[in-house]
């Protein structure tokens, strides 16, 4: 039987990935550079073309206000992210780079797509959550499954090394922080506990030595807002070379001036330790949660780029009181999961026998009051579904009407740990007619339902006989409404792409990078000059120039193409 494919995607905070099921296996997909990673840029170039993943990347010191990186931090919120003059959504720039990711994928099989799994960091609250999803829509993508990163980490793991384990996944990427516990046994692989930080990453260890820098040169300080990519790129640079080395060090130059730093293991440690004590809180969540002790983990498994710091690895050997294993490629574990996860919901037979289940890190609830001492007193929290709880789960509680003759309930659904609603996030609320009766007369039945894909769904009843209504929360703050999307999916598709990244020419340029590296001698180098005449054509952007030259080069590709392996 076959199956339509399905792509599994990694929209990282500083890179992507695109992964496929094939042959039994899950395999990353190339992008048209021949890179697996597509840094997560999205920018503008001086023609106001679309640029993505490396071009943009490059451009991010050089042309600050034409280009946006990290933007996943904002998902689900009402930032406006700048290019140029234009404003974005984080789901619209997080849409154009999963676009160019579905079509990476399409090159590489020769056909459409339209399904995918994409991750999330398990700590994503349903607003991010939501946001992903919508991102997905305006790419032109049916989101299958959400699916929890360092969940997605330990499938990869887990198919790696096939038995009994329990084991604590510790992913620290660009911009979060999650921990995850497994329990592995006969095929299930369970997640038992999340927990994380939404705003703890490899981004702010990277901030925090911008400081250090500051502190060592204070009057830069007066100039941050021009030198601040440059100071950011340096301090970036001083972070991974101190990954393999015990100092670096780093010079900029700036109107005839030179700074110079050099930065030591113990400097670092000093200036990040305030996020390294931030790490403890979420693995100790988890722990707790799950029930387990430090005794029952088998090992602890490191995932995200930012787990080659090697303090934050020490860190993990301290907390641990053992080494962490780093089998895996921290940069690419999340995206092979989410392609693993794409074989299972093709159903493929290499994995039917493999059965995931995952929790939800955080509680929800909804606003209740409370009478105390005699005074009415509202903005308490009432868990419905605890955190941490398997999925999927439906739970139900009862609520009664606090005044005479209340007409109406407002029901508002909260997400978080917090005693008090004012801590935790509003995800929606909605309006509920209830008859007029003395107070605590009329009872409604409330029942949250959470999918395995992450989503909620409310339904309330009034008691005896009434049947359930399902309740569409109205207002989530955060969220795009039918008609932003709309306007949206205008707005991007009006969007001028460079030519070297529309589908077809991306596509040639993938056909001609295999060829070369299948080829040798004087037919390499002569597809070698082929493909340069196609990119000297590209850069021209003159759509009729291309065009002649793209039949070319088809022509010319395909009298070698016989005996490649497809
Ligand atoms: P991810 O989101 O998993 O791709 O992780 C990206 C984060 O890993 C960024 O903050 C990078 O700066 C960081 N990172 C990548 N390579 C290294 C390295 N060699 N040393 C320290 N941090 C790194």
């Amino acid at each position: 039987m076959t199956h339509k494919h399905v792509i599994g995607i990694d929209l990282g905070t500083t890179n992507s990935a695109v992964s496929l099921w094939l042959n039994g296996h899950a395999q990353l997909v190339a992008n048209a550079q021949g890179k697996l990673l597509t840094p997560s840029v999205v920018g503008l170039d001086d023609s106001g073309n679309i640029l993505i993943g490396e071009s943009a990347r490059q451009r991010l010191q050089s042309h600050p206000h034409l280009t946006q990186a990290s933007f996943k931090r904002y998902m689900g919120s009402e930032a406006q992210l700048m290019l140029g003059t234009q404003r974005f959504r984080a789901e619209e720039l997080s849409a154009l780079l999963l676009r160019q990711l579905k079509q990476d994928a399409e090159s590489a099989l020769g056909e459409h797509v339209h399904d995918a799994v994409i991750t999330v960091p398990a700590y994503f609250n349903e607003i991010q959550r939501r946001a992903v999803k919508t991102a997905g829509e305006l790419a032109g993508l049916n989101v299958v499954r959400l699916l929890n990163e360092p969940t997605a980490a330990s499938l990869a793991f887990g198919l790696l090394e096939n038995r009994e384990q329990k084991y604590l996944t510790f992913d620290l990427g660009g911009g979060t922080f999650d921990v995850s516990i497994i329990d592995m046994f006969e095929g299930v692989v369970e997640v038992r506990a999340s927990s994380g930080d939404v705003m703890l990453g490899g981004d702010d260890f990277t901030e925090a030595i911008c400081q250090w820098m500051l502190d060592q040169h204070p009057a830069l300080r007066q100039r941050l807002p021009e030198l601040k990519p440059a100071l950011h790129a340096q301090a970036e640079q001083l972070k991974c070379a101190l990954s393999s080395g015990n100092s670096a060090s780093a010079a900029l130059e700036w109107q005839g001036q030179t700074w110079r730093w050099t930065l030591d293991e113990a400097a670092l440690a000093e200036y990040c330790r305030p996020l390294l004590e931030r790490l403890q809180q979420p693995v100790q969540q988890a722990l707790h949660d799950a029930r387990f002790s430090l005794h029952d983990l088998d090992h602890v498994l490191l995932v995200g780029g930012a787990t080659r710091m090697p303090l934050v690895r020490q860190t993990v050997a301290r907390l641990f009181g053992r080494f962490p294993r780093h089998d895996l490629n921290p940069d690419e574990a999340v995206a092979l999961g989410a392609g693993v996860q794409a074989g299972m919901v093709m159903a493929d037979v290499a994995v039917e026998d493999i059965v995931l289940t995952d929790v939800m890190p955080f509680s929800l609830g909804v606003e209740v009051v409370k009478q105390q001492y005699g005074q009415i007193e509202d903005g308490f929290f009432l868990p419905l579904i605890e955190r941490n709880t398997f999925l999927p789960v439906s739970k139900m509680k009862s609520v009664s009407t606090v005044y005479n003759n209340q007409s109406q309930v407002e029901l508002k659904v909260y997400q978080g740990e917090g005693r008090r609603v004012k801590d935790n996030i509003l995800l929606g609320e909605m309006t509920v007619s209830v008859p007029p009766r003395p107070a605590g007369e009329v009872s409604l039945e409330i029942r949250f339902t959470y999918t395995l894909d992450g989503l909620l769904e409310v339904e309330c009843s009034q008691g005896e006989g009434v049947e359930a209504a399902r309740l569409v929360i109205e207002k989530t703050p955060g969220q795009m409404s039918e008609q932003q999307i709309a306007e949206s999916l205008q707005r991007l598709a009006a969007l001028k792409q460079h030519p070297r990244d529309r589908a077809e020419n991306r596509a040639l340029l993938a056909r001609g990078a295999k060829l070369y590296s299948f080829l040798l001698g004087d037919e390499r180098a002569w597809v070698d000059e082929v493909m340069s005449a196609f990119e000297h054509a590209l850069d021209s952007q003159d759509a009729r120039i291309i065009s002649q030259m793209r039949e070319q080069v088809e022509q010319a590709l395909s009298r070698f193409e016989n005996g490649v392996p497809q």
